[in-house]
């Protein structure tokens, strides 16, 4: 079996690979829906690349087969995951624009398919919600806010000034849509995983101005060169052969 790296690209992000040359490939999955991934090799190692949201941005966060994606990813033999993910800032030290590596979350997903394990009794641990290791090895390549708390959203709806206010008090430092149950599925399949998340705005009350999605998407574009040399540096800097506890789903 081949040891890939897998490229999540969220909003704004739908390739990482111009220039490049790449194989196509579909894979069917048990959940519902087959899925579309590139295949290319980045400094002699096998990467596959997904867009979350599909081609052309046609899913919404809240319909997106979150199962499907990480179940094709595995079968592809991916065991290492970064994933982006666009979100709004809950804290004023966290303007738009920052990147940010969180280290924990709070799922306020409520309707979305969050296990492969529905008939087994399997109970991950969930201490280290992130992969610690790529986390240190993402934050070498580019000015990255190391750590922080995502919360995230059912959506499609953006959040009102009250549930922001609460995300405070929660611990929150950033909010968004489609980090969840993805990074739970990874761990379930004992994949390292780590989300870097790009903030696009601050979300209201620390900003007055109505939030719109070409918003998030003018910043995505903004920062979208500098994601990716984050990327393929890291993708230099990951190891094919390695030890590291996202291996052990039990502690
Ligand atoms: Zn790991």
């Amino acid at each position: 079996m081949i040891n890939r790296i897998g490229i999540i690209g969220g909003s704004g992000l739908y390739s990482i690979t111009d220039g490049m040359d790449l194989e196509e490939k579909t894979v069917t999955t048990p959940y519902g829906d087959s899925v579309d991934l590139s295949l290319f090799r980045v400094d002699d190692k096998d990467v596959v690349f997904i867009p979350r949201h599909k081609s052309g941005h046609k899913i919404p966060p809240h319909m997106i087969n979150y199962r499907s994606n990480i179940f094709a990813l595995k079968e592809l033999g991916v065991n290492q995951i970064i994933a982006t993910n666009a979100v709004g800032s809950l804290r004023e030290n966290i303007s738009p624009d920052s990147l940010v590596l969180p280290d924990d979350f709070i799922d306020f997903t409520c309707r979305r398919d969050k296990t492969f394990f529905d008939n087994e009794v399997v109970h991950t641990d969930f201490t280290q919600p992130y992969c610690n290791r790529l986390r240190d090895i993402i934050s070498k390549n580019g000015k990255l806010i190391k750590g922080g708390v995502h919360v995230c959203t059912e959506g499609p709806r953006f959040e009102t000034g009250a549930e922001i206010k609460m995300f405070q008090i929660l611990g929150g430092d950033i909010v968004g849509m489609t980090g969840l149950p993805e990074a739970v599925l990874a761990k379930e399949k004992m994949m390292c995983y780590s989300s870097l998340c790009v903030v696009t705005n601050y979300s209201t009350p620390l900003s007055e101005d109505r939030l719109t999605m070409e918003e998030v998407l003018e910043m995505m574009e903004v920062k979208k060169e500098e994601i990716i040399k984050i990327i393929l540096n890291s993708i230099e800097d990951m190891p094919i052969d390695y030890d590291c506890d996202c291996l052990n789903r039990t502690m």
